[in-house]
C-alpha cells in the first residue's frame, strides 16, 4: 500500500460515525501516530496531511472564518477576499494592496492585520514596508510551543489599540507557534475567559489514575464550536486519587459550546432534580451538609457537574475535551454521546465520596 492510500485509509476510518459501533467499550481506542505532528486541521475537525495537499502552499482557511455575520463585515470587503483567496492558492507570497477597499489606506491595514490576528493562522509572515500594501509570505517553518497561557489570548476586537506595527510583530509571534496533533484547542475569541481556560489542548486526555482512564482523540476542535459531543473531567479529583467525569453534548438551543458549559455554572443538570431543588433556598445548605458533613443524599444531588464544580470542587478544576463533532444528524450525536458516556465513565459513581460517572443510566 502507498503512503497515500494510507494516510487516505486514515482519513476514512476517522470521519466514519459509524465506527463507534463496532468498538468495544473496554478496549481504549488506540493513538493513531501518523497524526499526532499535523498542524492544520478542516472544519470537520479531521487531519489534513501535507502529502495530500494539492499544491505545498494551499492553506486551510475555516468557513467561519471566511463567513461575513455580524461585525465581522472584513472579510467579505475586496482586501478581506484577497487575504481568503491568497491563503487557498498555492501562491506563496502576495502584496496586498488596501487601496482597494473604500477609505483610508492606514484604517484598511488595521482593519485587515486584526482579522489575520483573529484568524490565528500558523506559518504566514506579514511585512508591512510597502506604502499600500500588506505583503504576506507562507513559511514551512516548525512550529514553536506557546511559553505559556497568557500568550494565547486573544486581542479583543473593539478594545485593540495597537499600531499596525505591534500588530504585525503579533501576528509573526503567533504564527510562528501553534500545537501539533488532535485534541480540543482554545479558540482565542476575546470573551472566551471561563471555558478557555479549562480547555485540556493535547492529543490525549488522562481523566482518572487507572492506566485505562485516557482518551486518544482523534480529530481537533475549538470551543467555539457547536454539535459537539464532550468531556468534562476534574484535575483535582485526579490530585486527590479519585476521578470524576461527565460526557455531555451540545443542544440544539445552544448558540455554541461557551453557552452550553456557562450553563453547567447556572443550575442542576439533571432536571428532576432541578425541578425539585432549583429554586430552593436552602440548597446550597442541603449541598454543604452532604459535602462536608456526609448527611445523606438520595436523589445523588452531589452527582451533578453543577454541583461538583460550583461546590464540591471549583469551576476551575474543570478540564474540557470535545470528543467528537460535526456529526450529520441530531440522532448521530445523541447515539455518540450515550456510547461515549457508557465508554468514558461506565456509569460508574461512588456515593461515599461523591466522585466518579455524574452520568446518570437512565
Ligand atoms: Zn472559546
Ligand atoms: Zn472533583
Ligand atoms: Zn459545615
Amino acid at each position: 500500500m502507498s503512503n497515500f492510500q494510507r494516510l487516505e485509509g486514515i482519513i476514512n476510518d476517522i470521519s466514519d460515525f459509524t465506527a463507534i459501533l463496532k468498538r468495544d467499550p473496554r478496549v481504549r481506542v488506540p493513538l493513531i501516530p501518523e497524526i499526532q505532528n499535523v498542524w492544520e486541521w478542516d472544519d470537520l475537525g479531521l487531519p489534513l496531511f501535507p502529502e495530500l495537499k494539492i499544491g505545498p502552499w494551499v492553506r486551510h482557511v475555516p468557513s467561519d472564518f471566511a463567513q461575513v455575520k455580524g461585525q465581522r463585515k472584513f472579510p467579505g470587503t475586496p482586501v478581506g477576499r484577497d487575504f481568503i483567496d491568497f491563503m487557498r492558492s498555492n501562491a506563496q507570497t502576495v502584496t496586498l494592496d488596501c487601496t482597494r477597499n473604500h477609505g483610508e489606506i492606514a484604517n484598511t491595514k488595521q482593519l485587515l492585520l486584526r482579522m489575520i490576528y483573529g484568524g490565528d493562522f500558523k506559518k504566514i509572515r506579514a511585512v508591512g514596508d510597502n506604502a499600500n500594501g500588506i505583503t504576506i509570505t507562507k513559511n514551512d517553518d516548525i512550529l514553536l510551543a506557546y511559553e505559556n497561557a497568557v500568550s494565547l489570548l486573544r486581542v479583543s476586537h473593539e478594545g485593540t489599540k495597537l499600531t499596525n506595527a505591534e500588530l504585525i510583530e503579533k501576528i509573526n509571534w503567533n504564527a510562528a507557534r501553534g500545537f501539533l496533533g488532535p485534541g480540543t484547542y482554545k479558540c482565542r475569541e476575546a470573551h472566551c475567559t471561563v471555558t478557555g481556560p479549562c480547555i485540556t489542548q493535547s492529543p490525549s486526555v488522562r481523566f482518572g489514575p487507572t492506566p485505562n482512564q485516557v482518551v486518544h482523540l482523534q480529530k481537533r476542535f475549538k470551543c467555539n464550536c457547536n454539535n459537539v459531543v464532550y468531556l468534562v473531567h476534574c484535575q483535582a479529583c485526579i490530585d486527590e486519587g479519585n476521578w470524576t467525569a461527565y460526557v455531555g453534548t451540545t443542544h440544539r438551543k445552544d448558540r455554541n459550546f461557551h453557552e452550553r458549559l456557562g450553563g453547567h455554572c447556572k443550575k442542576l443538570v439533571d432536571e428532576w432534580n432541578n425541578e425539585r431543588y432549583g429554586g430552593d433556598p436552602g440548597l446550597p445548605n442541603y449541598l454543604h451538609a452532604m459535602i462536608n458533613h456526609g448527611a445523606p443524599d438520595p436523589h445523588q444531588l452531589i452527582r451533578d457537574a453543577f454541583v461538583h464544580w460550583g461546590f464540591y470542587h471549583d469551576r476551575e478544576d474543570r478540564r474540557i475535551t470535545i470528543l467528537d463533532g460535526q456529526f450529520p444528524t441530531d440522532r448521530v450525536r445523541l447515539h455518540h454521546e450515550a456510547i461515549l458516556m457508557r465508554e468514558i465513565g461506565g456509569f460508574e459513581y461512588f456515593p461515599q465520596n461523591g466522585t466518579g460517572s455524574l452520568n446518570k443510566f437512565l
